[in-house]
């Protein structure tokens, strides 16, 4: 049997990211990589929207987010002159009605104690700046200056795993199937093919299969895929301005190139698990939910034509729609950085350097991950975001 010192199942932007932060803290040991579909076709990560904010109400997924910024910031210097995502800084507006206005104001608040560079508008000031906005029905806005926007998903996990040809990180291409755990321990990992790995260390990567992983080990972990539909459509204007605006009915829309892609409509009272199998976007959704609010928010919008679409999974936490990050605490070789809810893309390079902290130093150091413990998953107690897109 193959024996490694980490094993991180999911190889796409988190279990590719956590392998480059192990060498960065100096990890020396060895490390397999195990992905079962390398060209990605159904990672979320590929499948994502690409967009990164800080307009979220808790401070700890604001400081992860501002730390992926920061990597952003000073890519060429980490992966080489050639080193472009296309990082469009292009910020998100967050709309609220009078009703969602307190709740507006109080992230607000959080995100400025965090260094936000958000602004918060009133309807005057947004039509003002946006004379294609439609402000009926809305109170205020909160617009990302800076430090906000949308890159290329492709290209980010290209360089990850690109910058991981140098770094002795073994890739194994390969589904893992089962997991033998002693006591409290993980031992070794099966593979579909019959082999079996020995690891000293287990690191769930698996994304919106992460629940299904931790069940192997005999661990509850309430992270399911979530199917969430994305449309493309092309309109007679182009608003070169236009940031990523999420509507009070959490509908959002943003440029992509010369198009607009759009979703955020499922309905609370139907979404569930999705099957694994099935990519296929909710086309009725933009027809009947997206279009009526798209040209009341954007009258331009009116006439539009839809050219595509895709379907994604969400690696949906049911307990509280946050991450799970660190060790469990019986099963102490076995690692979680799962549940992301839809905001992992911009949060796998903190986690990540969080995690790779943890075991290399024995303790975070960059970023406090302690809040994401599975401790309350356990114990039951949320810890909610409330700025799920
Ligand atoms: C439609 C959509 C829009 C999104 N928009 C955004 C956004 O704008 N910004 C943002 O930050 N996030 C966004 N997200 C969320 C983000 O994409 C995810 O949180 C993030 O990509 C998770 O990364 P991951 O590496 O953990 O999981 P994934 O990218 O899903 O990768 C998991 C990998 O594990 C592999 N795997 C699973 N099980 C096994 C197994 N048993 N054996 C071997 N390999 C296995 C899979 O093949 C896969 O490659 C969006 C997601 C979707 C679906």
């Amino acid at each position: 049997m193959k024996t490694v010192d980490i094993a991180i199942v999911g190889g796409a932007i988190m279990g590719a990211s956590l392998a480059w932060y192990l060498r960065e803290e100096g990890f020396s040991g060895s490390i397999a990589l195990i992905e079962r579909d390398a060209s990605f076709q159904r990672a979320a990560t590929t499948l994502s929207c690409a967009s990164i904010r800080q307009q979220f109400s808790i401070a700890e997924n604001i400081r992860l987010s501002r730390f992926t910024l920061g990597l952003f910031r000073e890519l060429k210097a980490r992966f080489g002159a050639d080193a472009d995502i296309a990082f469009r800084e292009k910020g998100y507006l967050i709309l609220a009605s009078e009703a969602g206005l307190p709740v507006l104001q109080a992230n607000h608040a959080v995100q400025q104690r965090e260094g936000g560079d958000i602004a918060l508008l009133d309807a005057a000031a947004l039509s003002a700046r946006f004379p294609w906005l439609a402000t009926d029905g809305i109170a205020a806005g909160a617009l990302g200056l800076s430090g906000e926007g949308w890159f290329d998903a492709h290209a980010l996990l290209a360089l990850i795993r690109r910058g991981l040809r140098d770094k002795d990180v073994e890739m194994i291409g390969a589904e893992v199937v089962s997991i033998a755990r002693k006591g409290e321990a993980i031992e070794s990992l099966g593979l579909a093919s019959g082999e079996a790995i020995s690891a000293g260390l287990v690191v769930n990567a698996a994304g919106a299969h992460a629940g299904r992983v931790a069940a192997m080990a005999g661990i509850a972990l309430p992270v399911e895929p979530r199917k969430r539909s994305v449309f493309v459509f092309e309109a007679a204007e182009r608003y070169d301005d236009m940031p990523l605006i999420v509507d009070p009915s959490g509908i959002y829309v943003r440029p992509e190139g010369r198009t607009y892609i759009t979703g955020g409509a499922e309905a609370h009272e139907t979404d569930g698990p999705a099957d694994p199998g099935d990519f296929e976007p909710d086309w009725p959704l933009f027809e009947e939910v997206i279009w009526p609010v798209l040209a009341a928010r954007v009258p331009a919008f009116e006439a539009l034509r839809q050219t595509g679409g895709w379907a994604g999974h969400y690696d949906y936490n049911t307990l509280d729609q946050n991450a799970v990050i660190g060790p469990h605490p019986e099963v102490g070789n076995f690692l979680f950085a799962n549940g992301f809810s839809g905001h992992g893309l911009q949060q796998a390079s903190a986690v990540a350097k969080a995690l790779a902290e943890l075991i290399v130093h024995g303790a975070y150091r960059t970023i406090d991950c302690s809040a994401f413990g599975y401790a309350r998953i356990a114990e039951g107690r949320p810890f909610r975001e409330l700025n799920v897109i």
